[in-house]
C-alpha cells in the first residue's frame, strides 16, 4: 500500500490494481437503456396515479362513490403499483451494469433507493386527497400500496463501484485477469469453470463467464460483495499460488483495502485542497 503514492483515483487504468470500477462502454449503454425503461415506466405510474386523481377531485366529500367507480379507482391504483415497481426493477437492474461510488453518500442514497422516492411520489398524493374526499377504502389502499410498493423497490443490495473494484482485483490477484463463471440462480461467483459447486448446477443449467462486474450485471442473485466469492475457488486458486491461509488473508485484506485507501486518500486530498 504504502509503495504507490496514489495522486489520481481512476487516472490509470493500466495499472494492476484498479483504484475504481469503470463500466464498459457496453455496460453503460445497457444501463442507460435500462433507466429509461425505468423512468418511462415510473412516468406512467405517475400519470395512472394523476387518473386516479381526477375522478376523486370530481367526487363531492360527502357523496360516497359508487361500487363500480371505486372499484375503477381500485384498478387504476393497481396499475399504477405495477408499473412502480417495473420501473424499479430495471432502476436497479441499470444499476448493476452501472454502479454509484460510495463516495458520495447522498448521491449513492439517491441512485439506489430512487425506486422508493418515486413510490412516495405515486401514491402520497392520492392518499392524501381520498381521505380529503373521505374515501377511506380508497385511500388506505393506496396507503398499503405506497408501502407496498416503496419496500419493493428499495435496493437491499446495493451495488457500489468500490465493491465492483475491490472484487476485481482480488480476482486478479488470485489468477492473474478477471474472468469468473457464474449459473442463472446461483449466488456465488466461482474462478473455475470445473469448481464441484458450479458441476452440480451444470446438469440443469447453463453457466456463464466473464468479468465480477459481468456475474454482477447478469445475475441479480449474487450480492455485490466479497462473501460471494466461491470459498472453494478462492482456496484452490490460492494453493496453486502456494499461498498458505495466512498469506491469502493478507493479500485479500491489502487488495480490497487499497480501494478503500484510495478512496480516503481522495478525501483527504479534496480537504487539503481546499
Ligand atoms: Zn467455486
Amino acid at each position: 500500500m504504502a509503495t504507490k503514492k496514489i495522486t489520481n483515483v481512476g487516472g490509470n487504468d493500466e495499472t494492476p490494481q484498479k483504484r475504481t470500477f469503470v463500466p464498459t462502454a457496453e455496460a453503460k449503454a445497457q444501463a442507460g437503456k435500462f433507466r429509461m425503461y425505468g423512468i418511462l415506466l415510473w412516468v406512467l405510474a405517475v400519470v395512472a396515479e394523476i387518473g386516479a386523481m381526477v375522478i376523486l377531485f370530481k367526487k363531492d366529500p360527502e357523496i360516497a362513490l359508487s361500487t363500480g367507480a371505486r372499484a375503477v379507482l381500485i384498478i387504476i391504483l393497481l396499475i399504477d403499483l405495477i408499473l412502480l415497481v417495473a420501473g424499479s426493477m430495471f432502476w436497479k437492474k441499470a444499476n448493476r451494469f452501472d454502479p454509484a461510488s460510495k463516495q458520495n453518500v447522498l448521491g449513492f442514497f439517491f441512485q439506489n433507493q430512487l425506486g422508493v422516492v418515486v413510490a412516495v411520489i405515486a401514491f402520497l398524493p392520492v392518499v392524501i386527497l381520498a381521505f380529503i374526499k373521505k374515501e377511506y377504502l380508497v385511500g388506505a389502499i393506496a396507503a398499503l400500496f405506497m408501502v407496498g410498493g416503496g419496500a419493493a423497490s428499495a435496493d437491499y443490495n446495493a451495488p457500489s463501484k468500490e465493491q465492483y473494484a475491490q472484487q476485481s482485483n482480488y480476482v486478479k490477484e488470485l489468477m492473474g485477469f478477471d474472468h469468473v463463471y457464474w449459473t442463472k440462480s446461483g449466488t456465488k461467483y466461482h474462478l473455475y469453470d470445473d469448481c464441484q459447486y458450479l458441476k452440480s448446477d451444470r446438469t440443469t443449467e447453463i453457466f456463464e463467464g466473464g468479468t465480477v462486474a459481468d456475474a454482477y450485471s447478469h445475475n441479480s442473485k449474487i450480492k455485490p460483495d466479497i462473501n460471494s466469492l466461491c470459498s472453494a475457488c478462492e482456496k484452490r486458486a490460492a494453493k496453486e499460488k502456494g499461498w498458505t491461509d495466512e498469506q491469502m488473508q493478507q493479500i485479500k485484506d491489502k487488495t480490497l483495502n487499497a480501494v478503500q485507501n484510495a478512496d480516503q486518500t481522495q478525501v483527504e486530498d479534496t480537504i487539503e485542497n481546499q
